[in-house]
């Protein structure tokens, strides 16, 4: 019998992450039904949340089913063929400029071989057309414009169908993962988060590193790459541009607290695109293997559980007025310079320490040959640019003010409220406040992912420097906000 050995496997040196395989079970069919309860929970059938919910001694299934207009057909009525096809047709689409459009090769960091894969980056340019070709049918058609009018009459059927596809991509690149062989010339590799032999758990957080598939006409696409900027976060832009054309049929008009989210979020996503360069270092590129986690953030998390704001504001049009527009500016203003002059001070100091902008510097050798910055932004906090993300979700959402409706009937006469297009009225009244963790929901939730985050990248670079981050450490103590974590 050979003898035991005490080394450890590369699953073993790595662990569990986000719970293991319960927490797997949570994300991958607990979030889902999440995404529905949004849906439903905030309606332009009776409110938001529904009336019912604030009565609960006279709560009926039959009567909540009425009030969040769940479909007639019952369940099988989440899904449609129309909203499937129509969903693959815009990832294909998608992919289709991908292939025609010119592109920028850029190799990827250093994989564990020593080699590393190359990139062709062209989200920017083909974003820039799909955003010509919806702004050219809005000019033609206005708010009716097809595009913003099919996905919101079929919202819940096209949610079914990116969970599908996320389904359907996970179990994919799973199952393909099993065909990656030591030494290949394709450069495949499992994520070492990735093997612990626990299906539901590996297929979540993903086995392979860097997935690719080559489609006929299309040639390659890295699936992580490529999912997580164009369904991902152009889902997102465009969610927010069908919830404004909503409000615009609604109520004739769009309010300052639309356009405020919709246009510094859609700046936000362009900036990725146009520095798509940058997402080769992120951790989700360089570490995590692309599973139903990634699946599901780019079909359906982003898409729909980011622009919730924006829906909301379709059904009650808030006016913020000069005052707390030119607040929520100046608070998305700083977040984002934080972010990105972080951002950039360390991609700038990865490719080159020289570069003027970078060379003055102070930072500390390490074993593993990768310096650490220890003064600059990188000084400040460990993780600043987390700080100034979660500074922009506060804009996000606080213009949707102390959130909650209810949709009264057309003649109701009701005293402020606001008349919709075919009679009906909408007033805050008894649901005041009690909407605010639906639209306040991606501060607190993007609180907790970047604490994990941090965590993550905090156990990624222990293990990658050792004594040298705990010495890191030392010098830099603030995990995100100085001189309070
Ligand atoms: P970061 O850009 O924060 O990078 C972390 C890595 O930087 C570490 O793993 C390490 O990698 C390197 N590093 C750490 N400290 C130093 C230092 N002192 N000097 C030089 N290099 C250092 O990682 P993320 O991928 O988590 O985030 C990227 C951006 O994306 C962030 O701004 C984040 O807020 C944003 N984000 C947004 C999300 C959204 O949903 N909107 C979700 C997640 C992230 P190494 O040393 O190996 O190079």
């Amino acid at each position: 019998m050979a003898p035991k050995t005490s080394k450890k496997t590369a699953f073993e040196e790595h662990g569990y992450e986000f719970l293991g395989p319960p927490g797997a079970f949570f994300i991958s069919f607990i979030l889902p039904v999440v995404v529905y309860i949004f849906a439903f929970a905030c309606n332009d059938v009776t409110g938001c949340p529904p009336p019912s919910l604030l009565q609960p001694s006279t709560l009926t299934l039959a009567q909540l089913k009425r009030e969040v207009g769940w479909p007639a057909e019952g369940i099988v009525g989440l899904f449609s063929w129309e909203a499937l096809l129509a969903t693959i047709g815009y990832v294909l689409v998608n992919a289709i400029l991908y292939r025609v459009l010119p592109a920028e090769q850029v190799q990827g960091v250093k994989l564990r071989n020593g080699e590393r894969l190359n990139y062709r980056l062209n989200t920017f340019y083909c974003h820039s057309v799909m955003l010509a070709v919806l702004a050219a049918g809005t000019a033609a058609q206005g708010a009716h414009f097809i595009v913003w009018t099919f996905i919101s009459d079929n919202y819940i059927q096209i949610i079914t169908a990116n969970i599908l596809l996320a389904y359907a991509t996970a179990t994919y690149v799973y199952i393909h993962s099993f065909s990656v062989k030591p030494g290949n010339k394709e450069l495949r590799e499992l994520a070492e988060g990735g093997q612990s032999g626990n299906i539901l758990y590996d297929w979540f957080i993903g086995r392979e590193l860097n997935p690719r598939v080559t489609l006929p006409f299309i040639g390659e696409i890295d699936l992580k790459e490529w999912l997580e900027l164009r369904p991902g976060m152009f889902g997102w832009v465009l969610m927010n541009f069908v919830w404004m054309a909503k409000q615009h049929r609604t109520f004739g008009y769009v309010t300052d607290s639309m356009v405020l989210i919709s246009v510094v979020q859609a700046l936000y996503v362009v900036d990725s695109w146009w520095n798509e360069s940058a997402i080769l270092t992120t951790m989700d590129i360089t570490t995590d293997g692309f599973g139903m986690m990634l699946a599901f953030g780019d079909f359906v998390w982003e898409p729909f559980a980011y622009a919730l704001q924006t829906r909301y504001l379709a059904h009650h049009p808030v006016h913020l007025g000069p005052v707390y527009l030119t607040l929520m500016l100046a608070i998305i203003a700083a977040g984002y310079y934080i972010f990105r002059s972080a951002n950039s001070q360390k991609n700038r100091f990865r490719i080159n320490p020289d570069d003027p902008q970078v060379a003055h510097l102070n930072f500390i050798e390490t074993k593993s040959g990768s310096k650490l910055l220890t003064s600059g932004w990188w000084g400040v906090s460990r993780h600043i640019n987390y700080l100034g993300d979660w500074l922009q979700a506060w804009a996000y959402c606080l213009p949707c003010g102390v959130s909650g409706y209810q949709i009264l009937s057309a003649g109701s006469n009701a005293p402020g409220s606001y008349v919709m297009n075919d009679g009906r009225e909408v007033i805050q009244g008894e649901a005041r406040g009690w909407a605010i963790p639906i639209t306040c929901f991606y501060i607190i939730y993007f609180a907790v992912l970047l604490v994990h985050r941090e965590g993550r990248d905090d156990i990624k670079c222990h293990r990658k420097y050792g004594k040298d981050w705990d010495r890191y450490k030392t010098i830099v103590r603030a995990k995100i906000i100085p001189g309070i974590y």
